[in-house]
């Protein structure tokens, strides 16, 4: 079975909004603050393109590759969206800061998987970079608009379990994981402990076996109903049983 990140989280979060999502594979309106997210992370992995060329990254050039992200030529009007606006003030930032910190990324996007007892963990690195000796940085990006008041990366899984990933699957040794707030030009770095790493271990271990033993789907209202799509097939919101009794009395499944 594989797991990544979000099917862990999704799952703890309702294990019927992780069935609908992985299993059924039910159709989903798109996010569209999904395709602003994929335009940036295109535009900054063009960055660093850019940038190999030379060590410079000229403005003009990174910004005609952002237009291309957005087919400006098919779509010329999304230029005078929000939107559009807010990812160029962000890649403009990020060329400032980037060009004084003069860093150098090792893998950007980079697809990564490994063999964890019987699972394969699988995920999407935003960023690694070379770090001092031989060892690398991960960097994961955020969009929000405020930065949160304490330090998230202290706490947060995510980058624990990427640092697992990095580890057993490119075989890199991670000496420091940040998360990049992009909107505001600051990254809260935390190195992780071993006992951050051993909880998340214990955590992929536990969820990956309930979702294998799960049986029942039961939707689970909290947090997650905020951004869920399937409000229309979820018994919680319908109060009605959804028509089709394989949810509920599934045997093998198609992992
Ligand atoms: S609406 Fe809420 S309870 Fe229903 S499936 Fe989605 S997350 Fe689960």
């Amino acid at each position: 079975m594989q797991v990544s990140y979000n099917k862990l989280k999704t799952f703890g979060e309702c294990p019927l909004k992780y069935r609908l999502t992985y299993v059924e594979r039910l159709p989903r309106p798109p996010i569209a603050w999904l395709g602003f997210q994929r335009r940036v992370h295109l535009a900054l992995a063009r960055y660093h393109d850019i940038a190999k060329r030379d060590g410079t990254v000229r403005i003009d050039e990174l910004l005609s590759a952002y237009e291309k992200v957005w087919e400006l030529d098919k779509y010329p009007d999304l230029r005078d969206g929000t939107e559009y606006q807010d990812g160029e003030e962000i890649l403009r930032m990020y060329c400032d800061n980037e060009q004084r910190k003069r860093r150098v990324p090792a893998y950007l996007e980079k697809k990564v998987r490994c063999n964890f007892g019987p699972y394969v963990l699988t995920g999407k690195v935003d960023r690694i970079d070379f770090g001092e000796d031989d060892k690398y940085s991960v960097v994961d990006y955020k969009l929000d608009r405020k930065l949160p008041p304490a330090n998230p990366a202290a706490v947060d899984r995510q980058l624990s379990f990427y640092q697992l990933l990095v580890r057993e699957g490119l075989g890199l040794t991670v000496d420091d994981v940040r998360l990049y707030y992009l909107r505001h030009g600051v990254e809260k770095a935390a190195p992780r402990t071993r006992e951050h790493l051993h909880e998340t271990v214990a955590w992929v271990d536990d969820t990956a076996a309930a979702i294998q033993k799960e049986r029942r789907w039961a939707p689970c209202e909290g947090d997650a109903c905020k951004t869920c799509p399937f409000f229309k097939q979820c018994p919680a919101k319908t109060g009605h049983a959804r028509e089709s009794r394989e949810v509920w009395a599934q045997a093998v499944l198609p992992w």
